[in-house]
């Protein structure tokens, strides 16, 4: 069976949770990172996964890995930094159930992470690499992330991208632009939002703005994400979308991650193949906005993400 291994941000989700007695606002810490969350989300349903990357040897760092080795994650490649604390970051709830973030991530564990020899045997191991553009903000997270990049392809691995752009993140969103440009010279599956699809493209219309994309890049199969909408595709020139299904979403936290995990353990269980057909990329994307979909209807992003036997429950609910 086809391993995974991603590298990047595992840090703090410090998300409300309502008031104390006294009115004060009460947060809850859930363990978070774009990156580990789809390692987790792929595990759930059956793949095995390892997550690479920095955490302080901390309170939070010791919380985050047991976390992920209770979500039966390989931490083997996970370092515990004694130099720099493990990064939080601050959600906010909107009443439609979106979120938006503050962080306290200056010179902390996953940004100060550099090269390391268990990160190359983990992708040595792997078959797919996965990233996404957080670890590029700021260096040497980033050069940490292109190096490997670099040596997934150079050994052969299949790269996913998920750039996952975080404003708050960058002091120049021109250079967001141009290190999640960077990332997507290299990789082979990549899913975007419809709001990093425009950011990227300046193209309004999604499948211009994939056809644009696609024409750049050698981009095998790039997903787009439109919320409570669903989700496209766009390969070998066909654009298709999928409507997701409707579900009481309470906390979107996690569900892109979600998505792409369900998406990517679909395409690993048959064999990862390079050039599918529509029939097949329509089964996956429908799987991944089941994943994407089960994820809003719980609070947080590790806890919220789809088990194999949960997705298998939903799908037969909703498809009838
Ligand atoms: P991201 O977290 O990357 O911004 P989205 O919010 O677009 O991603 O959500 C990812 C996927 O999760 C969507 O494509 C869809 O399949 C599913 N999803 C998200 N929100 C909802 C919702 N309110 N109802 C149903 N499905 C949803």
């Amino acid at each position: 069976m086809a391993k995974f291994c991603a590298f990047g941000e595992l840090l703090c989700d410090v998300t409300p949770y309502g008031k104390s007695d006294r009115g004060f606002p009460i947060y809850e810490f859930n363990p978070g990172g774009a990156p580990a969350n789809v390692a987790v989300a792929i595990r759930n349903l059956g793949i095995e996964a390892s997550f690479m990357g920095q955490v302080g040897n901390d309170h939070f760092g010791q919380f985050l890995s047991n976390t992920l080795v209770s979500k039966q994650v390989d931490v083997e490649a996970l370092l515990m930094s004694d130099a720099y604390p493990t990064s939080l970051a601050i959600v906010s709830n909107k009443a439609d159930g979106d979120r938006s973030f503050s962080f306290y991530r200056k010179h902390n564990a996953d940004v100060m992470v550099e090269l390391h020899d268990s990160f190359k045997k983990k992708i040595k191991e792997a078959d797919v690499f996965h990233v996404g553009s957080v670890s590029m903000s700021d260096e040497p997270s980033r050069s940490t992330t292109f190096s490997l990049m670099k040596y997934a392809k150079k050994h052969d691995k299949l790269i996913t991208f998920d750039p996952n752009l975080r404003v708050l993140l960058w002091d120049d969103l021109n250079d967001a632009k141009r290190q999640i440009e960077k990332g997507l010279q290299l990789a082979d599956v990549v899913k975007l939002s419809e709001e990093e699809l425009f950011f990227l493209t300046d193209i309004k219309d999604a499948h211009e703005a994939c056809m644009m994309l696609m024409g750049i890049y050698d981009i095998q199969i790039l997903l787009i994400t439109f919320g409570a909408e669903g989700c496209a595709s766009f390969h070998q020139d066909t654009y298709q979308h999928i409507p997701s299904f409707n579900v009481n979403a309470i906390d979107t936290t996690g569900a892109g991650d979600g998505f792409f995990g369900g998406f990517l353990s679909q395409w690993m269980k048959n064999g990862m193949k390079m050039k599918l057909t529509s029939r097949e990329l329509a089964l996956y994307c429908q799987y991944a906005n089941a994943c994407g979909a089960i994820a809003t209807t719980q609070k947080g992003a590790i806890g919220s993400l789809a088990s194999e036997e949960g997705v298998h429950k939903f799908l037969e609910v909703h498809n009838g």
